[in-house]
């Protein structure tokens, strides 16, 4: 019974208790302190009846209470319900019902949102952190007066190794959300063989901890992985640049996993400040890195820039530019230790059928024990995704000879215009090529003549400006002709989700045209 998410936590704890495991605001947290207080919650959990297969929805940022209390449902043989930080009521609402949730833990300050939610879904409600002074409202339990007064658990709980450990919802941009439900299988392989293999992490590495824990990539390449090892991780509730620099250099940090846009933002830190902190090597995922992204990084900090793919739906990470290994910007990588990925025929609706030629572009797909057990309760959704034990990801990209992976876009962001087909992603990596354009991003909007038009919307470096006809030409000269962006949008920031990633979305509802 050891092949169990919380295991992970447990062995290192029991190994390393005094090693540093969390930085958060000048405090330190050790291993053996993080289990004990991870136990003490789970017992307090459990004289609420919490127990095995039981749902925990989690609505905490990034401060300690977030990995105690996802280990001490962990440790009862519970399913973590991570919420997204961003949801309203209407939708905390709907995960807690959609999940079944048993019990929800709130950040106090996050009570506006989350109340009303468990109290429309008749979910009992327990709050960690202090609430913000001028809160007043009603008198809710506390988690830690609970565990105060309960005791601990002893030992974590055995659990089948294809049990739900979490379930994990997408972020509903493309219509409700969906759970994607992970088990203890897929979350241990993938901790222990896939990114242990990958990462090259050891127990002196100091680790960026501010990629939401929420979300697959913090929960696994951040958290999971740094726990596995004994690695320490910086927790920052939210990303500034000029903080988050800070910070690495004060607590000596060697390792930098974020998504693209946390890039653009260090290399602009970069610029203000003369604090640099020792990294070996720096992670991105979660959206296409453009090469003159990682090129600056780079050279501003010292260090390499592996970039890896992954999604929600395989725990999440698929491939790797692996740590130790040549990198080649512009691609991610071959596939992880025990992930399967080919490349199918994305007009081929209701089977997979592998392209077999090397280098053939054609939709991503990926079998393996990392895969999600489905998406619950939505049988058709979970058939729609899945055939022959191959995974469909969405996205489109090829497989060379060696196994080195490319990804173009995914098959949604592709815009037709004139019946070409482009890739906002290609048009976006000549923009930021651009030595004033610090960020783009290349968006369809629907079009009478052309069906569709190609926008582009960028932000400027910092102390530059930008011409957007004169950036249009810039671009024009570099692409064929169906692929310059025809409309440039100056913007003096992108939309950015809490996971990092840029909101296609509400660029389209910004500039779209007023019928
Ligand atoms: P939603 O929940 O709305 O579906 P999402 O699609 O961003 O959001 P995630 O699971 O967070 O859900 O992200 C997975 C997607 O992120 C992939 O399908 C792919 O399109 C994109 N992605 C991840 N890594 C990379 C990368 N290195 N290069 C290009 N795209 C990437």
């Amino acid at each position: 019974g050891t092949l169990s998410l919380a295991s992970i936590l447990a062995e290192t704890a029991t190994r390393s208790p005094e090693r540093p495991a969390l930085h958060f605001m000048g405090a330190t947290t050790r291993y053996g302190e993080l289990w004990d207080q991870a136990r003490a919650y789970a017992g307090a959990m459990a004289a609420r009846g919490i127990g095995r297969g039981d749902r925990v929805a989690i609505v905490v940022p990034n401060v300690p209470d977030f990995p105690r209390a996802f280990y001490a449902a962990q440790a009862l043989g519970a399913v973590v319900v991570p919420v997204h930080l961003l949801f309203k009521a209407r939708e905390i609402e709907f995960v807690l019902r959609d999940s079944g949730a048993d019990l929800v833990v709130v950040a106090a300050p996050l009570l506006g949102e989350a109340l009303p939610a468990a109290r429309a879904a008749g979910v009992p409600l327990v709050t960690v952190l202090a609430p913000p002074v001028d809160a007043g409202g009603p008198d809710l339990p506390r988690l830690e007066d609970e565990a105060a007064a309960a005791e601990p658990l002893a030992r974590h709980v055995a659990v089948h190794p294809t049990d739900a450990a979490t379930i994990l919802y997408t972020s509903g941009t493309t219509g409700t959300p969906k759970g994607a439900v992970g088990s203890h299988l897929a979350a241990v392989e993938q901790v222990h063989c896939s990114l242990i293999d990958s990462f090259d992490l050891k127990p002196d590495d100091v680790v960026f901890g501010g990629l939401p824990l929420f979300h697959a990539f913090g929960q696994m390449a951040v958290m999971n992985i740094a726990f596995r090892v004994g690695a320490s991780i910086i927790l920052l509730p939210q990303f500034d640049p000029d903080a988050a620099l800070g910070l690495l250099e004060a607590h000596g940090a060697t390792v930098f996993t974020a998504v693209p846009t946390m890039f653009v933002g260090m290399i602009e830190a970069a610029g203000r400040s003369a604090a640099r902190p020792p990294l070996r090597y720096a992670v991105s995922g979660g959206a296409a890195l453009p090469t003159a992204v990682l090129e600056a990084f780079s050279e501003a900090y010292g260090a390499e820039v592996h970039e890896g793919y992954g999604l929600t739906e395989t725990s999440p990470s698929v491939s790797f530019n692996v740590v130790g290994e040549p990198i080649r910007p512009g691609t991610v990588g071959r596939s992880m230790w025990g992930v399967d990925v080919a490349v199918a025929d994305p007009l081929e609706e209701r089977r997979v059928e592998l392209l077999a030629e090397p280098g053939a572009l054609g939709e991503i797909v990926v079998r393996g024990h990392n895969l999600m057990k489905g998406y619950l309760g939505r049988p058709d959704a979970s058939a729609g995704v899945v055939s022959d034990g191959w995974f469909r990801t969405g996205d489109l990209g090829t497989v060379d000879a060696e196994g080195i992976i490319t990804i173009v876009d995914r098959k949604k962001d592709m815009i037709i215009r004139n019946g070409y087909n482009v890739y906002p992603t290609e048009v976006e990596s000549v923009l930021v090529d651009h030595p004033d354009v610090a960020m783009a991003a290349v968006f369809g909007l629907d079009d009478a003549v052309h069906g569709q038009e190609i926008h582009a919307a960028v932000v400027a470096r910092d102390g530059r400006t930008v011409d957007g006809d004169a950036l249009r030409e810039y671009v024009r000269e570099r692409v064929a002709a169906f692929k310059y962006p025809r409309v440039v949008h100056v913007v003096d920031r992108l939309p950015v989700g809490p996971s990092g990633k840029i909101l296609k979305r509400s660029l389209q509802d910004r500039f779209a045209p007023v019928p």
